[in-house]
């Protein structure tokens, strides 16, 4: 939490846990113990679209991966429903687990993310809502 004393909220519940074991944050979700399909945010009903089984357990998945395309947004998407910061990147990151994520990926200099490069998962805050609560989101940065 920090020194800030407003009230965090999840932009959505469910897609990720602070309360783990080594202390980080890890996203929710889940895995097929028939044929090993992962997915990205978890499942409610545990079936899986891969193989037709009902047959998904959660899991977190790895806070690490791979940083395999980016992209800067200058301009806030049309539609309302954006409303963090701009400019922001967003791209592709290939996490340990085999799953491919579209996630905003947070950095110093936004022109300066390397595509190839190792990057981890950070939850953190995207705008203030007009009760003047944070709402949270998750996010990568590169790791050195
Ligand atoms: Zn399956």
């Amino acid at each position: 939490m920090g020194e800030s004393n407003q009230q965090q909220v999840p932009l959505k519940e469910g897609f990720w846990t602070s309360g783990t074991p080594d202390g980080g944050p890890r996203l929710i979700g889940s895995r097929c113990t028939n044929c090993g399909e992962v997915y990205f945010p978890k499942k409610p009903k545990g079936w899986c679209l891969h193989c037709q089984q009902q047959t998904l357990e959660e899991i977190l998945l790895s806070p690490r991966g791979r940083i395999s395309a980016v992209t800067v947004v200058r301009q806030p998407p049309a539609g309302g429903f954006y409303h963090g910061p701009v400019p922001y990147a967003y791209g592709l990151v290939d996490l340990s687990d085999g799953l491919r994520l579209v996630s905003q990926i947070t950095a110093d200099d936004l022109d300066s993310i390397p595509v190839g490069g190792e990057a981890e998962l950070v939850i953190k805050p995207l705008y203030q809502d007009p009760e003047g609560r944070e709402i949270m989101t998750f996010m990568f940065t590169p790791v050195a």
